[in-house]
């Protein structure tokens, strides 16, 4: 049986710890969605063409130790507003989201296009200071040598340009529920994430 879990939200908003903790509860698998778009970008830093690059991921793309990097960041969020890119991505992410015994997909447009239909759709956000400032503490910690001011810089370009694009747009699905993590512990934003799947699966 496949059960879908749609997790959609600006960037460092709190999605992909959500997504990781509500996979782990429920047994379920996880995509982060975001790894494709920064492999994709990654690529095309190097002069790949970008639909090429997307068509082509390795296992090596997807794990490569620079994809976490604003400047990556960046890149992805360029590809990710060409509509043949998305398309290259789409077939995997939607065999993903229907395999058997439930998966999580994060991402911005994982409810709106990928997953139209998924039992449950959350849409996570948080103040731009408070995403900027949780961001920046998980690049100085992972040794990324950034300041406050450019992880704001960066959020704010990739969320204006995720936003305008004109294929699969960063909105929520008109049936998601909001989930506000600004004042939110970690606990108690995956708490609230599992309470509200709980209720779906008890429901089907
Ligand atoms: O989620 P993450 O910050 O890793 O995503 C990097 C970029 O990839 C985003 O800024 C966005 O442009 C793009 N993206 C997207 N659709 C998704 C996931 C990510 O356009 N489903």
């Amino acid at each position: 049986m496949s059960f879908t879990i749609a997790i959609d939200g600006p960037a460092a908003a709190g999605k992909g710890t959500i997504s990781r903790a509500v996979a782990k509860h429920f047994g379920f698998a996880q995509l982060d969605t975001g790894l494709l778009y920064r492999a994709t970008g990654r690529r095309t830093l190097d002069g790949t063409d970008p639909v090429e690059a997307a068509y082509n991921l390795t296992p090596e793309d997807l794990n490569a130790d620079d994809l976490r990097s604003p400047e990556v960041a960046q890149a992805a969020s360029r590809v990710a507003a060409l509509p043949d890119v998305r398309q290259a991505l789409l077939d995997f992410q939607r065999a993903f989201a229907t395999r058997d015994g439930g998966a999580v997909l994060d991402g911005r447009d994982i409810g709106t296009v990928i997953c139209p239909d998924a039992q449950v759709k959350l849409f996570v956000t948080a103040t731009d200071d408070v995403r900027a400032r949780r961001r920046h503490k998980e690049l100085v910690e992972k040794g990324h040598d950034v300041s406050y001011d450019e992880v704001m810089a960066d959020l704010q370009a990739r969320d204006a340009r995720d936003s305008a694009r004109t294929t699969a747009p960063l909105k929520p699905a008109d049936d998601a529920t909001r989930l506000d993590t600004s004042e939110m512990t970690i606990a108690i934003a995956i708490e609230a994430a599992i309470s509200i799947v709980q209720k779906r699966l008890a429901e089907v």
